[in-house]
């Protein structure tokens, strides 16, 4: 899609008179690009409505940069559509609140109900997983194993099928044993259908939840709005998690979800693993989406922080994508320096503040500089027990200076091949 954007601006830029027709037309080579990356059609067709009335030809004409005009009239548009309009709900710690998950089978509910548990319970919450999935054979052995991994208390029962049962009755439990987020799992089934929109109204209003997250798919491409719309209609629906970024999928279809919901993306998933899952976060989001990146923001700020004579090895790292636990180290403090890290690196393409969550700068400086010369390729159990033995450490914090190392690696990577803009510049993407 990036691409495609940035071709339809280009030929843009290069006519040399800008009028109605030359802005059309690259309106449309857009509205084609959004179509193609699943935004729904309605949405592109107002979204290309907007852009005209906010887009003025006469500042085209003056020779601004015609392709940064339009290009953050997109962007800004695409945030919009994003952001429902009403703050994302948030749950107390140590105050009981149920959470229900519902989305169609295989759109990757148990699994990220595991991850949602997971996530919090490293934030301190005390999490329980219920399997109100009754419906396929397998889903509380499967709801059984990933609880289990994450040490987490589950509820769940091969003879019993009901699901309300179930659901109540672990919800109960889990009230009786001070756990402070109650996830209930439910069923999905291969199609919306009136029989799984019905159990779905049922188990909701057996277990009260204080909140219903819908879960989608990231590759299902147009048919998300009507999917998230027919689940809206019969839960509350009050959040979305988007799941399986780290495939093919174009995203567009999480524009629609928001959409037809009225209801923020609070997480994606972003792999099977219990830690791929970050925080949603909008304007990196569209940035990928586009292909874009406030890199030039981005490149200031690099420029204002890192000593003159380290910038050309930096940037040529950068670019390269080779990214070593030493340059992270080395680069660590100039990067520090930046302004809050979180907020630096929501500027790299692809980024989710979550990566590098606040307050955690002074504490991964810390970390790196541990792991300083340790190879991450051959860092096996024995040798991270090791380097814990002989650093005095938890083997639990050799293991998350890794995560710190394989989060910043995976920015890194994300950087590979890519043109670095001279200060102001933004034609380079
Ligand atoms: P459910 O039927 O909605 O409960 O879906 P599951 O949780 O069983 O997931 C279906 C499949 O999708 C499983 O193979 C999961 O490992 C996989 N899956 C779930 N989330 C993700 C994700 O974010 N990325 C990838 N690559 N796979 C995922
Ligand atoms: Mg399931």
């Amino acid at each position: 899609l990036g691409g495609s954007i940035s071709r339809a601006l280009q030929q843009m830029s290069n006519a040399t008179i800008i009028d109605e027709k030359v802005l059309n037309e690259c309106l449309n080579e857009i509205t084609r690009a959004l179509l193609q990356s699943d935004v729904q059609f309605k949405l592109v067709r107002d979204m290309q409505t907007n852009i005209k009335k906010i887009v003025n030809l006469d500042d085209l004409a003056a020779g601004h940069n015609k392709r940064r005009i339009i290009q953050q009239a997109v962007f800004n548009e695409l945030c919009k559509i994003l952001d429902p309009g009403k703050p994302s709900f948030t749950l107390k710690k140590g105050k009981t609140s149920v959470v229900m998950f519902v989305g169609l089978q295989g759109s990757g509910k148990t699994t990220t109900c595991t991850k949602y548990a997971f996530h919090h319970q490293k934030k301190g919450w005390k999490p329980a997983l219920v399997c109100a999935d009754t419906f396929r054979a397998g889903a509380f052995d499967q709801l059984k194993q990933n609880a289990t991994k994450a040490k987490i208390p589950f509820y769940g029962s091969y003879m019993e099928s009901d699901p309300m049962k179930i659901a109540v009755e672990g919800v109960e439990r889990f009230k009786k044993e001070n756990c402070d987020l109650i996830i209930v799992d439910t069923s999905g089934r291969h199609k919306q259908e009136t029989a799984l929109f019905e159990e779905m109204r049922q188990v909701s209003e057996a277990t009260k939840p204080d909140l219903v997250i819908f879960v989608m798919d990231s590759s299902i491409g147009q048919a998300a709005f009507d999917q998230a719309q027919a689940f809206k209609q019969s839960v509350a629906v009050g959040a979305v998690i988007i799941t399986k970024m780290d495939g093919h999928a174009k995203g567009g279809g999480a524009l629609s979800a928001v959409a037809a919901t009225k209801s923020p993306i609070i997480f994606i998933g972003t792999g099977e693993h219990m830690d791929e899952f970050e925080v949603f976060d909008v304007k990196p989001f569209v940035s990928r989406l586009l292909g874009m990146g406030d890199l030039s923001g981005f490149m200031d700020k690099i420029q204002e922080v890192v000593p003159m004579d380290q910038q050309p090895e930096l940037l040529q790292k950068l670019s390269e994508g080779t990214f070593t636990l030493r340059i992270m180290y080395e680069q660590f403090q100039n990067i520090l320096k930046m302004g809050p890290i979180g907020q630096v690196f929501s500027m790299l393409p692809g980024f989710s503040s979550e990566l590098m969550p606040k307050g955690r700068e002074k504490d991964g400086q810390a970390k790196i500089k541990q792991l300083d010369s340790s190879n991450p390729k051959i860092m096996n159990e024995s040798r991270m027990m090791r380097i814990a033995r002989g650093s005095g450490r938890l083997v639990k914090e050799v293991m998350e200076m890794m995560e710190e190392y394989k989060r910043l690696a995976k920015i890194w990577s994300k950087m590979k091949g890519l043109k670095i803009p001279k200060k102001g510049d933004m034609s380079a993407l």
